[in-house]
């Protein structure tokens, strides 16, 4: 089946999903998982009418993306890789919303670059490393009030809309959204960041306002 069809059909069940969940949100963004795919194999999602996509590397969305967005000025571009502190000024001339803000030191970077440039940049959400994985990114679950307050201190020209998690592989992903709704309800977040191909209807009744799908549209990643 085309990208095209299956990006109809995800969200065919993506509603279908939202309507049958009590904590589900009113509006689920489809974020498409462009990374490893050529400008090629975008162009008929875009020309279908998809705006909505997603990139984990600033170097590859830096060297596939400004050429697309002159064609298509509506794109919409999100990061969901960990982002260096010397990316951050690409990365906020690039991205509409960052997804991985995880550290001080990468909150001090945006806010510095920041009050040099208003950039593009207009949304970011702290990634939380709900399994507690050493070797993934993301502010463990108990430093994240301390992360939110640095933020709010250090950081006055930009808040935080939300949060984003990866939950681990091979155990059910339920209890990860789960956490990531209640804490995201309880600050008053209202982005949620969650759900990828193989567990996004879970993700949605669990509240996701943004889920990440990238094989489920493109097939399989060859890198
Ligand atoms: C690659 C990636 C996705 C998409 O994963 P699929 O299983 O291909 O849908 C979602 N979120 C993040 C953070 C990723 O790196």
């Amino acid at each position: 089946m085309p990208g095209v069809q299956r990006l109809k059909a995800i969200s065919e069940n993506m509603e279908k999903w939202r309507s049958k969940s009590s904590l589900a949100a009113r509006e689920v963004t489809l974020i498409a998982v462009s990374k490893t795919h050529p400008a090629e194999a975008l162009i008929p999602l875009i020309e279908a009418g998809h705006r909505v996509f997603c990139e984990n590397r600033v170097q590859e969305a830096a060297e596939k993306w400004p050429a697309l967005r002159e064609r298509y000025p509506d794109i919409e571009l999100h990061l969901i890789g960990s982002l260096q502190t010397n990316k951050v000024k690409d990365a906020l001339a690039l991205f509409d919303v960052i997804h991985t803000v995880d550290r001080p030191s990468l909150v001090d970077a945006i806010a510095k670059e920041r009050s040099r440039h208003a950039g593009r940049c207009g949304h970011f959400l702290v990634q939380v490393n709900t399994g507690e994985e050493p070797q993934k990114g993301g502010v463990k679950p108990e430093e994240l009030e301390e992360l939110m307050r640095y933020t709010d201190t250090h950081a006055s020209c930009f808040t935080v809309s939300g949060l984003m998690c990866v939950p681990p592989a091979g155990v059910p992903p339920a209890p990860h959204f789960a956490l990531l709704h209640t804490i995201a309800h309880g600050m008053n977040l209202p982005y949620l960041s969650m759900g990828m191909s193989g567990d996004y209807e879970t993700a949605i009744r669990f509240g996701a306002t943004h889920i990440r799908v990238g094989t489920a549209i493109f097939g399989e990643r060859d890198l």
